[in-house]
């Protein structure tokens, strides 16, 4: 499915800002729940962070899916979104005390614990108020996927989740505890991955641990896997919606459940990065020494995975049909960093061109910073726009 790009109606809106294709986001969220709902166990959430859109949430809450939030912020945003207590989930190395009290609170259905200190702290915290949470263990599996260093999270030298080794003495731990219930593992080895033996890697992982705890006679009631699928920055309208089908036959094949046990999925990029672009102005177009950049009004600021990552986004000029051109498409920032790509080939740039930045939905809009005093970027749904 293409993108359709409403030019006329954007000519009356003020440059940066995100544009997001809601008949895509929902077609793509039809077809996880098509794919996932093959196997009865399979239980999908939406990792927030990578985007919290006020409406591209509740489009995904719609769409039935669950909540994977970092933070407090994160939890009041999936309730203001309407996402039901009971399917949100919260992780994160660092959860500071009115953030598990948040939690708590509102009765989440997990905590994915990620050290000794905090599994006390939600014990104490819990305590308190005289309930008991549910906790899973996030385990840091030592397997590295296949992306960019800064995205993977499973390896040991990553600040994430207990090692394999300690799992035992957490498990001996929480169960001396009164005020929490160890209910899953949870894992989550990086992102944008599209090589599936990664993923292969960690259900050999979980199916190791599994037996050792089986041993033990301990049978967790859910697995999470966390995110990680990744999208085609280089083609987006090639395969506008993720190999879905194949990322779910993967688990399916090599994880092995136990009766009873549930298998989660907390899935970000896969879910908005295709739908979102960033559409900017053309400021100046400018000849170089040896290059010609063109210069826009969006920078680092709106979209600053090109400088964070060195991430590739597919680049076009929506509003010229002249020749193609090579240029360095450039922000306004004052970073030499804020670059969002060299030696791209589109039609030939002028001053006021429509710039649109591709699969900009996911890690995009909400990363977005006011470096230089500027405004954040507004996000506009297809469906406004018609
Ligand atoms: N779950 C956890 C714990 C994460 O840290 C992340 C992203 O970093 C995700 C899920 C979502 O990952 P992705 O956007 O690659 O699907």
């Amino acid at each position: 499915m293409k993108t359709f790009f409403p030019i006329n109606q954007f000519q009356s809106l003020k440059t940066p800002f995100y544009y997001y294709d809601t008949s895509l986001l929902r077609e793509t969220i039809d077809c996880i729940n098509k794919e996932a709902k093959k196997y009865e166990k399979f239980c999908v959430h939406y990792a927030i962070k990578s985007n919290a859109n006020p409406k591209i949430l509740s489009i995904i809450n719609e769409g039935g899916l669950g909540a994977d939030c970092v933070s407090g912020g994160e939890i009041r945003a999936a309730l203001n979104a309407g996402f039901p207590n009971d399917k949100i989930v919260f992780a994160g190395v660092g959860k500071t005390d009115w953030e598990i009290d948040l939690g708590l609170n509102n009765n989440i259905s997990c905590f994915n614990v990620e050290s000794i200190p905090e599994i006390e702290v939600i014990n104490d915290l819990a305590t308190a108020k005289n309930k008991i949470a549910n906790v899973a263990f996030r385990i840091n599996p030592n397997v590295g996927a296949h992306t960019h260093a800064n995205i993977t999270t499973g390896l040991a030298e990553n600040k994430f989740g207990i090692s394999m080794e300690d799992v035992d003495k957490v498990i001996d731990l929480t169960l001396g505890m009164k005020n929490v219930k160890f209910v899953g593992l949870h894992f989550h080895i990086g992102s944008q991955i599209l090589d599936m033996n990664d993923f292969i890697a960690l259900c050999n992982r979980i199916n190791e641990l599994q037996e050792k705890l089986y041993a033990r006679q301990i049978i967790v009631n859910s697995i999470n896997v966390g995110g990680g699928l990744g999208v085609d920055y280089q083609y987006p309208d090639r395969q506008s919606i993720p190999d879905f089908a194949t990322y779910f036959a993967t688990y399916h094949k090599h994880l092995r459940l136990r009766p009873k046990q549930t298998l989660h999925f907390e899935l970000g990029r896969s879910v908005v990065a295709q739908c979102g672009s960033l559409i900017s102005r053309v400021v100046f177009v400018k000849q170089g020494t040896h290059k010609q950049f063109v210069i826009l009004d969006a920078g680092m600021t709106d979209l600053i995975r090109p400088a964070l990552y060195q991430a590739y986004h597919k680049i076009e000029n929506i509003t010229s049909e002249e020749p193609i051109e090579t240029y360095d498409v450039v922000g306004p920032i004052c970073e030499s960093s804020d670059v969002f790509g060299k030696a791209i080939d589109i039609n030939k740039t002028h001053r006021g061109d429509l710039i649109a930045i591709r699969s900009a939905g996911a890690y995009g809009e909400i990363m977005a910073s006011q470096y230089n005093c500027r405004e954040l970027p507004k996000g506009y749904m297809s469906e406004e726009l018609i």
